[in-house]
């Protein structure tokens, strides 16, 4: 017995240092570092976006633990690399390895972009995360990106957002006449069509551009964010709910070059960083915004409002006039949009049957 012990991890020993020597190659590769850049659309410091739960530094932090430091990012915010809306271009370009914004502010390269951040009128997180994860949604996003030889993962949803602040309440459709607002994305060229000067401005100029004038109504994500941004004090009439942005998810794009060069388990790494920033961020701001609204309402007396029925209907066929007219000039937009709408009748009937039942005639208040 004791022979054979010894036999045994004689040849264990000798198996183990051909091993070793043929796999040294093997463990040099893993050990491989990566440091690379990600810029970001966000002012420095921003919760949920650039700093904290769900946000871009957490994601880097994420990813440099559970790399154990083989990929650390260094995240740069807006005006610190480049100008916010300046990281796509230069993650396309692999000046940086990475960027993170929202797809809708891609809108001029490519309106396809704007279903993977939210669709007016569209699904809320339930349905649009099982969209991207399960239905075809994640496939095409890469799809409508290829060209500019980036790959798209979302990273933080902020779940339904808020229609906005308005300096003067809004009764009717020619109220938005000559309005100046701002509202990215699908939803700008909605209001556009009403008559809406629309204005794209980023999240650290809306404060100054609302209190000065210069616009008279602006969007920006939901009460604990808007709060933090000082809007209540710029406005007192805050609009519900996000018509205009159900359920709006933030994006990561990795440059493709970049992403191809890494080995197989960071490249699983940063899909699964990203995945748990994004629910990450969901429940922070899920758990944020039910203090913010309070103090909103009861210590800075800001009125909450619903858009007049007429308003949403009119807001309603707009918008579907502008997803038909762009599916019709882009098959990429169709092919989109089809797969979108297609799995959102389906999951329509059963939020119907399942959550908004509950939600609407169930649970009831208590
Ligand atoms: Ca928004």
């Amino acid at each position: 017995m004791a022979e054979n012990r010894r036999g045994f991890l004689k040849k264990g020993l000798a198996a183990g240092a051909a091993a070793g020597s043929l796999g040294f190659p093997m463990i040099a590769k893993a050990q491989t570092k990566f440091q690379w850049k990600m810029t970001t659309t966000w002012p420095a410091g921003t919760p949920f976006y650039q700093s904290g739960p769900g946000s871009a530094e957490a994601f880097a932090k994420r990813v440099a633990e559970m790399s154990d430091g083989r990929l650390t990012i260094k995240v740069f915010a807006a005006g610190e690399l480049l100008p916010a809306f300046e990281g796509f271009d230069a993650c396309s370009a692999g000046v940086v390895e990475m960027n993170h914004g929202v797809s809708y502010y891609w809108a001029g390269k490519t309106f396809a972009a704007q279903y993977f951040a939210t669709v007016p009128f569209g699904m809320s997180f339930n349905g649009q995360h099982s969209w991207l994860q399960f239905g075809g949604g994640n496939e095409l996003w890469r799809e409508v990106y290829k060209p500019f030889k980036v790959i798209p993962f979302a990273i933080g949803c902020s779940g339904v957002q808020m229609t906005g602040w308005f300096k003067r309440p809004v009764n009717s459709v020619n109220d938005l006449k000559g309005l100046k607002m701002r509202i990215p994305g699908l939803a700008g060229k909605v209001y556009a069509e009403l008559g809406v000067d629309v204005k794209l401005l980023p999240g650290g100029e809306i404060f100054p551009a609302l209190e000065r004038g210069v616009i008279d109504a602006a969007e920006w994500v939901g009460p604990y964010l808007d709060q933090r941004l000082g809007l209540q004090n710029a406005a007192k009439n805050y609009y519900t709910t996000g018509w205009h942005e159900p359920s709006t998810t933030s994006e990561l794009v990795v440059n493709e070059a970049a992403y191809n060069k890494l080995p197989k388990d960071l490249q699983a790494i940063i899909k699964a960083a990203a995945d748990a920033t994004n629910q990450e961020g969901l429940l922070f701001l899920e758990s944020k915004n039910a203090v913010a609204l309070d103090e909103l309402v009861n210590k800075h007396g800001v009125k909450i409002a619903r858009l007049p029925d007429d308003v949403i209907k009119r807001l309603r066929e707009v918008s579907y006039d502008i997803f038909a007219q762009a599916a019709a000039k882009d098959p990429m937009v169709k092919k989109v949009h089809d797969s979108y709408f297609a799995f959102k009748k389906k999951h329509d009937y059963w939020n119907q049957v399942s959550e908004t039942t509950f939600q609407t005639t169930v649970r009831g208040n208590g």
